[in-house]
């Protein structure tokens, strides 16, 4: 198993961020994709990565709810960053990134994240990079956008949207789960309907603990809700979703 989504570099890890490895290691995940949303942690983000290498990885970008913090130049500048480390092989794929609503209600700050989100996308291609995609309360728009690049390495993370299954299936784009899972009913229905194939988990933590810190060792309580609604083994849940994650990353870790 793969934890494809998760945030080590926040606060909230800065005093054990070990032994959060240490039970992701004894938990059976292979690997953790970490993701830098603000140019302010990639330093941080660099650091942990280097640190455990061939088993943390990273995806960068600007998340759309930091769009409004940095000026135009800024952005280019740091997207020309996540090139560079690209191609040095730091970045396993550009994201998270996409369309925020719920917290930007700003007309011209809307616009821009849409702009950046162009931007990612252009970069993402270029590279042959996965895209990770962000979207809240802005579905249809970020639809609008994919449609219109129809980039194929798509994965839409802690993807929560019935109305939009059939349209995922049709572009065979990859969705990701976490810990949501175990609360939502709308979740649990999609999980039902979408094939295995087009399954990764993510814990998304520290957040998502539901009043406490969350860690990438959940990730085994997602995998037990995916098998039981499925009705599949453990086992089998746990291996395609890893493997998903694997193909879809081109990660360069041990096979399970
Ligand atoms: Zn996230």
């Amino acid at each position: 198993m793969i934890d494809v989504h998760c945030h080590l570099e926040q606060e909230d890890f800065a005093k054990d961020l070990e032994e959060v490895i240490k039970r992701a290691r004894e938990s059976g995940l292979k690997a953790i994709i970490t993701c830098c949303a603000n140019p302010n942690d990639l330093k941080k983000s660099l650091e942990i990565v280097e640190k455990y290498k061939n088993y943390a990885f990273l995806t960068a970008s600007i998340h759309p709810i930091h769009v409004p913090e940095f000026g135009d130049e800024q952005i280019i500048e740091f997207l020309e960053k996540i090139k560079e480390l690209a191609k040095a092989g730091k970045i396993v794929g550009i994201g998270e990134t996409g369309l925020d609503y719920y917290w930007v209600k700003d007309e011209k700050q809307r616009e821009r994240q849409k702009e950046v989100f162009h931007l990612h996308i252009e970069l993402a291609k270029k590279l042959k990079l996965p895209l990770v995609v962000h979207s809240r309360e802005a579905n249809e728009e970020t639809v609008k956008i994919l449609d219109e690049f129809n980039y194929e390495k798509i994965l839409w993370h802690f993807f929560g949207d019935k109305k939009l299954v059939s349209w995922l299936i049709a572009k065979n784009y990859k969705a990701s789960f976490n810990t949501f899972l175990l609360k939502s009913k709308t979740h649990k229905k999609i999980v039902k309907k979408l094939p295995l194939e087009q399954i990764l988990l993510e814990t998304d933590s520290p957040w998502l603990g539901f009043g406490k810190r969350n860690e990438p060792s959940a990730i085994v309580k997602v995998a037990e809700k995916i098998a039981e609604i499925k009705k599949l083994g453990f086992e089998e849940v746990w291996q395609s979703c890893g493997r998903n994650a694997k193909e879809f990353f081109e990660l360069n870790v041990k096979s399970f």
